[in-house]
C-alpha cells in the first residue's frame, strides 16, 4: 500500500545572507517598524480592484452617503473595498537583526490580519503592529543592497515584496 504524502505549497527557502534579487524566498519574523511613508489605504472598485473611481450621489434615497463610480465596470456601488498598502520592517527569524534591516511590502491580505480588528484604518494604529509575528510570507527579494554610508560593516538592507498569488488563494 503505498502512502502518498501531499504537500500543497512548493518548498520556499527562507531568507537567508546570500539571496540574490529575483529569488523566492520565504519570510517569517516580527514587525519591528513600518515605513509609514507607504502606509495608506484607498478606495478601490468591489468589483474589479480598479482605482480608478468617481463619487456620486445615491440618486434613489436622500442620504448623504456616497457612491462610487468605477469608470472601468460603469457600475455604481456602495462600500468599495479598502485597499492597503504597507511596507513593514521585520527582524526575521533566519537572519538577525542585527546583521541586516528587512523591509518587506505586504500585501493586501497580510495587511488585513496584522491590523487590529477595527475598520482596518491605518495612520493611527500603526504602533499596535510592532511586535507581532507575520509569516511565513512567500516574497520575491527585489533588491539586496550593501549600505556603504553606514559604518557597520555587515549591514544590508533586504527588499521584498510579498507574492500577493499565494495569499489570494482561498
Ligand atoms: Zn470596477
Amino acid at each position: 500500500m503505498a502512502f502518498i504524502q501531499s504537500s500543497p505549497l512548493p518548498r520556499v527557502p527562507p531568507l537567508k545572507a546570500n539571496s540574490m534579487p529575483g529569488e523566492v524566498v520565504s519570510v517569517v519574523g516580527n514587525v519591528i517598524g513600518v515605513d509609514e511613508e507607504t502606509a495608506y489605504s484607498w478606495p478601490a472598485c468591489k468589483f474589479c480592484g480598479n482605482d480608478h473611481l468617481g463619487k456620486a450621489q445615491n440618486p434613489s434615497t436622500s442620504e448623504q452617503h456616497p457612491f462610487y463610480y468605477c469608470f472601468q465596470c460603469k457600475t455604481s456601488f456602495e462600500k468599495p473595498l479598502d485597499k492597503m498598502s504597507l511596507d513593514a520592517y521585520i527582524a526575521c527569524n533566519s537572519l538577525p537583526p542585527e546583521f541586516c534591516r528587512i523591509k518587506v511590502k505586504m500585501c493586501q491580505k497580510s495587511i488585513t490580519d496584522l491590523l487590529p480588528q477595527q475598520e482596518g484604518k491605518l495612520g493611527y494604529e500603526l504602533t499596535s503592529v510592532l511586535g507581532k509575528l507575520i509569516g511565513p510570507l512567500f516574497c520575491v527579494l527585489s533588491s539586496s543592497c550593501k549600505s556603504i554610508q553606514n559604518h557597520q560593516k555587515n549591514d544590508v538592507m533586504f527588499v521584498l515584496e510579498e507574492l500577493s498569488c499565494f495569499a489570494n488563494n482561498p
